[in-house]
C-alpha cells in the first residue's frame, strides 16, 4: 500500500464533499469497510498524473449530537497509522472549536506530512477570516471550498507533492 490521503477533521466540516470532489476526478469504487472501519469510505484519485487512494474518516450523520471525541480521536489515530498524507480540514464558518484543538494536537505529534485546509471559503471575502486557523500551530494551509471547488488545485498540488 502506498500513496495513501486520509481526510481527517471533526464532523460538519466537509470531509466527505472533498472526498466527492477528489474521487470524481475518476470512475471511483467508493467501499464500506465494517468493523471498526464501517465509518469509512475508501476512493481512488489522480493528479499532476500521480494516482493515490482517498479515506473519508467519520461517516457520521450531519447534525447528529451523540458524536464522542473518543470517537473522533478512534478515527484520527487509524487514519494516521493507514495513510502517508492526511488532510486535516477545518470550517471558515465556524471557526477554531475545542475539537478542532484537540485534533490538532494530535497531528502536531505526528510525522507524515499533514496539510490542513480550511475549507468553506468559498468567495475572497472569507480568505481573511482563514488567518486565525494559524493559531493551531500546524502553520501554513490552504484555503478552500469544496462545494465549488476554488483552491483544491493548489492543494492538490501540494499533496502530489508529497507522494
Ligand atoms: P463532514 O461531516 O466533515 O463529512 O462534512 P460534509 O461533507 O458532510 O459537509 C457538511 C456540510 O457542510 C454540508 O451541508 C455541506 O454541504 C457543507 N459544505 C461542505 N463543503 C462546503 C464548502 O466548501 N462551502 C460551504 N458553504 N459549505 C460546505
Ligand atoms: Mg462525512
Amino acid at each position: 500500500m502506498s500513496n495513501i490521503v486520509a481526510i481527517v477533521g471533526r464532523p460538519n466540516v466537509g470531509k466527505s464533499t472533498l472526498f466527492n470532489r477528489l474521487v470524481q476526478r475518476r470512475e471511483a469504487i467508493v467501499d464500506s469497510v465494517s468493523g471498526v472501519t464501517r465509518d469509512r469510505h475508501y476512493g481512488k484519485s489522480d493528479w499532476n498524473g500521480k494516482e493515490f487512494s482517498v479515506i473519508d474518516t467519520g461517516g457520521y450523520t450531519i447534525g447528529s449530537n451523540d458524536i464522542f471525541e473518543e470517537e473522533i480521536r478512534k478515527q484520527v489515530q487509524l487514519a494516521i497509522e493507514e495513510s502517508d498524507i492526511i488532510v486535516f480540514v477545518v470550517d471558515v464558518e465556524e471557526g477554531i472549536t475545542p475539537m478542532d484543538t484537540e485534533v490538532a494536537n494530535i497531528l502536531r505529534k505526528v510525522k507524515k506530512p499533514v496539510l490542513m485546509a480550511v475549507n468553506k471559503v468559498d468567495n475572497s471575502m472569507r480568505v481573511n477570516d482563514a488567518l486565525e486557523f494559524y493559531n493551531l500551530g500546524l502553520g501554513e494551509y490552504y484555503t478552500i471550498s469544496s462545494i465549488n471547488g476554488s483552491g483544491t488545485g493548489e492543494l492538490l498540488d501540494a499533496l502530489t507533492e508529497k507522494l
